[in-house]
């Protein structure tokens, strides 16, 4: 049963109400009650036994959203399963996450969607929402039950892991998800241009040997998708790039924005911290798709999140099994299992160098990612489900991937000293999770 909590003293930060300031939060059966510079704990409006949690000398923040997470259920549970990746989630301070759908069968129709649904309700952790295949077993051709499974509640649809290609089936998934006003999130890649490259294509690449992924194949697809959004503007069709990694990326999207399209973007933390060079070593935690890039592309991706051309910050946690990422380089599978030290990481690489303030930042990982997807969450306005996240912004630890909830241990911050950690996670008016002591 959700109490009624009260979190006094806490620094609150809420970037859809343009809160930035001492005060505390009141919530009740689940909801938002009320934020204001006093609440007294005794007497007033509202009587009930409150349970006071003292919040002094930390943030206070609507609960974080990640609107890309793989949790590999069903199909590969011995790397992650909702459950695990429930806990890892509001262990990292996500009231909200939202599963991709590439799992073994892809989430293709209702009863897939009610699965993953169900199986988040039973963990009893983070909000688990998920995106549908846009494409029948994600082979790009025909569209899956995108009206079916928006009616089981999915939130927007990728065939993410790969890009869709075929031009006119891209055009046709547009349309088709404005009806019922989802958003098409897109993973840009040009398959012919990326062809069977494991890393980006440059000086590097050539003096491994290994076979590189041009970041033209990003540009590429961008491109095209771009064109199809500004031939449909009107209607409610929502178009997000997922993954941004590119100079020329960030040139679209900005042309994009400055022309009103209805286009967003996400960039997750490591095409943040790392270029291309991180996989001199051969070492596979640096395999990802879309592959580091170059140092010119990692402070293109600063710059646009400065300008306030992001809309998301995403981890884009993708869990493998040891035994699959001690494979060689070319055959090793891609992604970086992050989701439990991404705070820690938005701090040092976006708020240390002061690329964003605190608010810039909790605006990324909640009412921006919220507004992509269309869902009702991302504030502390009244009313709205009691979702917190209580940080403690000064606290220095040490990343130990011994201590994650997650099953993955392909984490290349191992050991990594990082400030900023998550004290309290509240989902729907319950305390999910408590820092340890
Ligand atoms: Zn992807
Ligand atoms: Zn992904």
């Amino acid at each position: 049963m959700p109490e009624t909590l009260l979190i006094t003293n806490g620094h609150v930060i809420d970037p859809a109400n343009h809160i930035d300031k001492k005060c505390d939060v009141l919530i009740i059966d689940g909801k938002v009650e009320e934020v204001a510079d006093h609440i007294p704990n005794k007497g007033g409006k509202n009587s009930a036994e409150k349970k006071v949690i003292d919040a002094s000398g930390k943030l206070v923040t609507p609960g974080l959203i990640d609107i890309h997470v793989h949790f590999r259920e069903p199909g590969d549970e011995e790397e992650e399963t909702i459950t695990s990746g429930s806990a890892a989630a509001v262990a990292a301070g996500f009231t909200s996450v939202v599963c991709m759908p590439n799992t073994k069968p892809p989430v293709e129709d209702e009863t897939d969607v009610e699965y993953i649904h169900r199986k988040g309700r039973q963990a009893r952790k983070t909000h688990v929402y998920t995106m549908g295949s846009i494409t029948k077993g994600q082979e790009g051709i025909e569209l899956a039950e995108m009206g079916f499974m928006a009616e089981a509640g999915a939130v927007g649809f990728t065939d993410d892991g790969r890009g869709l290609q075929n031009t006119s089936v891209m055009l046709k998934a547009l349309k088709y998800a404005s009806m019922f006003n989802k958003v098409i999130a897109q993973h840009c890649q040009d398959d012919t241009i990326a062809g069977e490259g494991v890393m980006n294509a440059g000086y590097f690449s050539t003096i491994l040997g290994l076979p590189g992924i041009d970041s033209l194949a990003e540009q590429a697809i961008l491109w095209r998708d771009i064109q199809l959004v500004k031939k449909l503007r009107n209607g409610n069709v929502r178009y997000h790039a997922q993954h941004i990694s590119t100079v020329s990326s960030v040139e679209l999207i900005r042309q994009a924005k400055k022309e009103s399209l209805p286009v967003t973007c996400e960039v997750t933390p490591h095409h943040l911290l790392f270029t291309e060079e991180m996989c001199a070593e051969y070492d596979t935690n640096y395999k990802v798709n879309p592959p580091l890039r170059t140092a010119a592309d990692v402070a293109a991706l600063k710059e646009a999140i400065a300008e306030g051309l992001v809309d998301a910050l995403v981890t884009d946690h993708a869990p493998h099994l040891q035994s699959e990422k001690e494979l060689e380089f070319l055959s090793a599978p891609f992604g970086i299992a992050s989701l439990e030290c991404a705070l820690g990481l938005y701090v040092k690489v976006l708020i240390e160098p002061g690329i964003l303030d605190w608010p810039g930042l909790i605006k990324l990982l909640t009412i921006g990612p919220a507004g992509v997807i269309g869902i009702d969450k991302g504030s502390l306005s009244k009313g709205k489900q009691g979702d917190v996240t209580i940080i403690d912004p000064k606290a220095e630890y040490k990343i130990d991937v011994n201590t994650f909830h997650s099953k993955s241990r392909n984490c290349p911050y191992n050991n990594w000293k990082v400030t900023g950690r998550v004290e309290k996670t509240i989902v729907g008016g319950e305390i999910r999770f408590e820092a340890p002591a």
